[in-house]
């Protein structure tokens, strides 16, 4: 046997050899589209800081005893099928793979909607439209946070009790006009009833925005931030510290709104993610 083939064999076996070794090791993640899902590694090769690198985008992790967690999610728009997920450690300019792991990205159907809304809301006025452009930008601001808040990462509530009207991810039309997907959920409930901060953080944003009527942005760190829309009063002040369970406001109809409800939203890392599934993160402690 010449010694050029023999080496080609040994290449193609040490390369099957290690593609079987990462096989067996490779870690995998279920998830739909739109769901946040627990990120998490054991290394004491985590120095400094730690992030997950999913689809575009980037997710902070939080420092553990043995390694680094936090929490990612999948955009609406991904298609199904496996995707790769790295977990770094390090800095930014000198980033250390940890780990690489599969993400297998489950389909699910989006219904459409159609909702009958004050036209004022759909075809905006040269003011109205000056208004929702300037508090757009003011918004992707709280969105944009990455904070350093001490992350609770299982300690999640609902924001009140009460039937889900909308389910997330809905194709919205507005008097026949195709809108942005719904963002969050709906839950229906009498106005005046209080509305509760999901988990602990801090107040980030409130204001009287035009599609969002009464709003309230709770930056829970680590680029997790929840958001409650439409209600008929705010509870709490930009800065401020929250608990989970502690009143933020009290559910309305105001902004763009067909009745009294609380429009509830998750955003990871700047995707608008399903906020149920941050309870499956719940189940993992
Ligand atoms: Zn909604």
């Amino acid at each position: 046997m010449d010694c050029k083939l023999l080496l080609n064999k040994s290449i193609i076996f040490a390369v099957l050899l290690l593609a079987a070794s990462q096989n067996a090791l490779a870690r995998e993640i279920t998830a739909k589209r739109g769901d946040a899902f627990l990120v998490s590694a054991q290394s004491a090769k985590i120095t400094g800081e730690a992030w997950a690198e999913f689809g575009e985008r980037v997710f902070p992790l939080r420092k553990t005893e043995d390694g680094a967690a936090g929490i990612a999610a999948v955009e609406r728009e991904t298609v199904a099928g496996p995707k790769e997920l790295v977990i770094y450690g390090g800095s930014r300019q000198k980033p250390v793979k940890i780990e690489e792991l599969t993400v297998r990205v489950e389909d699910r159907k989006f219904p459409e909607q159609r909702l009958k809304v004050d036209e004022s809301k759909v075809t905006l006025s040269k003011e109205d439209l000056e208004r929702a452009l300037r508090e757009k930008e003011i918004i992707s601001k709280a969105i944009g946070l990455r904070s350093r808040e001490e992350i609770d990462l299982a300690e999640w509530a609902k924001p009140l009790e009460g039937v889900e009207s909308s389910p997330y991810g809905l194709d919205r039309y507005y008097n026949g006009k195709k809108g942005s997907f719904h963002s969050g959920i709906d839950i229906a409930s009498p106005s005046g009833t209080p509305v509760k901060a999901a988990s602990k953080g801090r107040v980030a944003l409130t204001g009287d925005f035009f599609y969002t009527g009464n709003t309230v942005f709770v930056d829970h760190g680590y680029g997790v931030i929840t958001a409650y829309f439409h209600m008929s009063a705010i509870s709490v002040k930009d800065g401020e510290e929250v608990m989970r369970g502690q009143e933020v406001g009290k559910v309305g109809s105001t902004g763009r709104s067909t009745g009294a409800h609380l429009h509830w939203s998750l955003y990871v890392s700047g995707v608008k993610a399903d906020p149920n599934s941050i309870f499956d993160i719940n189940a993992i402690r």
